[in-house]
Parts: structure tokens; sequence; C-alpha cells
């Protein structure tokens, strides 16, 4: 049977996996999937490359190849590079981003010399890292952030994330002028596009949080689903008035939806 949606976008944390582990029947649906509708597996992660995820994707049983996976740390190279090539840059992130940065072509730099201060998770995060960012920033540097999560969750517990420190920043007076993740409309339409998927009716969007993945969909025009395996409810779904188009326990309520024509719509 052919699905209603043949072009079906997964979030990851939270919605495959959680820290070291596959969520229950997460990879049989996946693994289902393959060859039935595109995917495209969409993280706001802005520390680990896509092949880094692909292969973390891999080693947790998901058939996956590298060219399926698209994290922050790729959506922002592509916006560095979309606007200069060749880009000095100052780089607050402790993961895979400031080699990426490189490998299109930038340049690492001292903040006296930034064109361009891009921020992440940093996990050597320090005083004197806030102070070069802001004296770039007021030097006139660009400020572009991989993402707004402003935490995020690990087996052991809540962790800071992107946006915690894009705080700072924010809490200095700069706001960054593009966010290189979930909900951001240009990145979602971005990370589409580079998967070579048209966005239409047919697109679906399936993720464990309201404010990225739901909202996501809602910026690009795309049907969602909520999976309840994350950190969204549906109490906060009620709260934040927040409505995606369908809502699931866990994956193995998403093929009725893909494979019937009486799916329950905010169900
Ligand atoms: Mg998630």
């Amino acid at each position: 049977m052919k699905s209603r949606y043949s072009k079906l976008v997964f979030d990851l944390d939270g919605t495959l996996y959680r820290g070291r582990s596959s969520i229950p029947s997460a990879v049989e649906t996946i693994n289902h999937l393959k060859n039935r509708a595109d995917l495209l597996f969409l993280s706001n992660n802005g520390n680990q490359s896509a092949t880094a995820l692909a292969q973390r994707l891999r080693t947790l049983g998901f058939n996956v190849s590298n060219d399926e996976v698209i994290s922050s740390v790729t959506i922002t190279v592509e916006y560095v590079s979309s606007l200069q090539q060749d880009a000095s840059i100052f780089v607050l992130n402790s993961g895979d981003l400031p080699r990426a940065l490189q490998a299109a072509g930038h340049r690492l730099v001292a903040a006296e010399e930034a064109q361009f201060v891009v921020v992440g998770v940093d996990m050597e995060l320090t005083y004197d890292k806030l102070a070069q960012g802001l004296f770039a920033l007021r030097n006139g540097a660009r400020f572009i952030a991989t993402n707004t999560d402003a935490v995020y969750p690990r087996e052991e517990g809540v962790y800071p994330a992107a946006g915690a420190i894009v705080g700072a920043f924010r809490g200095m007076g700069f706001e960054p002028e593009q966010y290189c993740g979930k909900p951001d409309r240009w990145a979602v339409e971005k990370a589409l596009s580079l998967r070579g998927m048209r966005i239409g009716l047919d697109c679906l969007m399936v993720g464990d949080h309201l404010e990225t993945d739901i909202v996501g969909a809602q910026n690009i025009g795309v049907d969602s689903v909520l999976v309840l395996t994350g950190v969204s409810t549906r109490e906060e779904m009620i709260r934040k008035g927040i409505h995606p188009t369908y809502v699931i326990r866990d994956l193995s309520e998403l093929e009725p939806i893909l494979f019937s024509d009486s799916g329950s719509p905010g169900g």
C-alpha cells in the first residue's frame, strides 16, 4: 500500500533514541519504512555532524545512509557559505561545527578578526570566550546560532543546550540574525531542499518537541506528528496551544496514520 505521506521527516533525540538507547518500536518502524517513503532525519544537534549522527543511528540498528541525515551543523555551514566564501569566524562550539566550517573553506579566527560569530553548545565555555564573542559583535560581526533549544535531555538528566549560550549574548543585547535549526522556516526549508524534497501535502514531520518539531512543520505548512516518547506532553500541548495534526504514544502507531485513509487528526 502506498503511504499518504511519501516524504517523512524524523527528529532524532526523543523520537528515535534517548541517550545511548533506541526508543521501543523506533528501529522496527524506520526500517520498515525504508524504501516505502523518502526519509529525512533532521536533528537540531549543533555539535554532531550528519555523518556522526548517521553512524550513531546505524549503531543502534537503524538502516539509514549518511545522505538521509541533516543536523544543525550542516545548516549552519550552508547559511554561512550562502553569505560569504572564505569567511572569518569566531566560533563557540566544542563539537563538529568548527571542523565542518573549515572543511567548507572558512577560517576560524580570534574575535578581533571575526566577520561572524557562530554559537552552538560549547562545553568549554568560559567568561573569557563570552567576552571575546561580545567584542566581536560590538565590532560589527554578524551573529549566527545553531539552534534555539535551551536544554537537551541526556540519560542522566537535562543539560544546557545552544539556546542557553545564545541567551548569554541575547542578555548582552545581541540577537542572532539566523537560527540554523527547527523551527526556523528557512532552516527547515533548507534541510528539505538539501535532501531533494519538495515541500507539499505529502510531507509529514515527526518529532517529540512541540516548539521545534511541530512549530517547524507549521512554519512550512506541512502536517505533523507529536510522538510522546520525548520532552513534550499532551498537557503541554493544550497549555501552549500548539496543535500537531496527529498525536501518538510511540512510533508503533505511525504506520496506521501513513497507510490508512482515516487517520484521526489531533487524536
Ligand atoms: Mg527531539
